[in-house]
């Protein structure tokens, strides 16, 4: 069906006609699940995507007291790799590298990857991005969503003098897509808290477990304090959750609530960042926006070697060495211990 051909010449060509077949699928089904799809498929078959999970393995860790709550690991060996650079990919002139060979540039993508990385553009809320496969997926179908323009992953906070999102286009953008997605689960890791690209803005979006798992934040007891508002209790982390589904009403309370929470506590907390997600359900009606603060300096837990992102967050943990294989394999491992690890990177509300 598709050529495996890695000819440079060829690049532009091919990645038009991927993105004609994707946008006629767009049109077809008018929500981007199959564009997705096929997307991993042709990613799988150029051998962009390395890992597709064949070696991950799940725990699940019951709370002491109420059995229906749980927290998670996955033991993901091969995310080890993820930030290595094939050393045969060179540029074939100095000038083709932008931005410091920045990999989420479309002017590094070719090269970096010798011509088997393609992704799909998209428009959202009028400016334009690309969908990318992510090369060691961390659930099935699992994608970042990235600006054309090469600008930083943080929120303007209204002294950069360069171009980027204020906090409610961020919000706006990633709950448009999460609508675009229905079922997936759609996050946006800002600077210092788990981002691993902190120059380059881009969200990231992946199919649930097993079809439709919810994770352990989800699951989580609430305190509604308002319409549509409410605070998630006895979890790890503190989290808001705005759900409704009246689109432009859950992103409009739910940025103005982030925006005048980053005004009050700008001043005593210097390097403020957060965890943001958005998920709508199967039918694309109910959307749901959750916001966790975090701080930059506290990234990482001394308990754990990656760094703690969207899915630490959602509750499930991404181990990846053998030293934390061996801990998991001699029970070292339990809900309250991932719930320690988690309560380290915790900024109260
Ligand atoms: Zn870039």
């Amino acid at each position: 069906m598709h050529k495996k051909s890695t000819d440079r010449r060829n690049y532009p060509a091919e990645w038009d006609l991927l993105n004609r077949e994707l946008k006629a699928i767009e049109q077809f089904d008018t929500n981007l699940l199959n564009v997705v799809e096929r997307l991993r498929e042709h990613q799988l078959d150029t051998g962009f995507i390395r890992d597709d999970l064949y070696a991950v393995q799940y725990f699940d860790f019951p709370h002491p007291d109420h059995p229906e709550r749980f927290l998670s690991v996955q033991y993901n060996p091969a995310r080890v790799n993820r930030l290595k650079i094939d050393v045969n990919a060179l540029p074939p002139e100095r000038n083709d590298v932008v931005n410091e060979g920045c990999f989420l540039c479309s002017g590094n993508i070719e090269w970096q990857h010798r011509g088997i990385e393609m992704g799909y553009t998209i428009d959202l809320n009028g400016m334009p991005f690309t969908v990318l496969m992510n090369a060691y997926p961390l659930m099935p179908a699992h994608i970042v969503v990235v600006t054309e323009e090469h600008i930083p992953q943080a929120w303007d906070l209204g002294d950069a003098g360069m171009r980027q999102f204020r906090i409610d286009e961020v919000v706006a953008n990633l709950a448009t897509m999460a609508q675009r997605l229905p079922g997936y689960v759609g996050f946006y890791n800002g600077d210092g808290a788990g981002t691993s690209v902190p120059a380059h803005f881009h969200y990231q979006f992946f199919m649930r477990r097993n079809g439709g798992d919810r994770f352990p934040l989800e699951l989580a007891p609430v305190h509604q304090v308002a319409d549509l508002v409410a605070e998630v209790v006895e979890y790890p982390v503190s989290a808001m959750r705005w759900s409704g589904d009246n689109r432009q009403e859950v992103i409009a309370r739910a940025a103005a609530w982030i925006n005048d929470w980053l005004q009050v506590n700008l001043e005593t907390r210097p390097n403020l960042s957060a965890n943001i997600f958005a998920m709508a359900d199967d039918s694309g009606e109910l959307l749901q926006v959750y916001f966790v603060p975090r701080d930059k300096q506290l990234g990482h837990s001394p308990r754990m070697s990656g760094m703690i992102g969207s899915l630490e967050i959602l509750g499930e943990l991404v181990l990846t060495t053998a030293r934390e294989k061996r801990d998991l394999d001699w029970g070292k491992i339990d809900y309250r211990s991932i719930a320690r690890i988690l309560s380290y990177v915790n900024v109260p509300l």
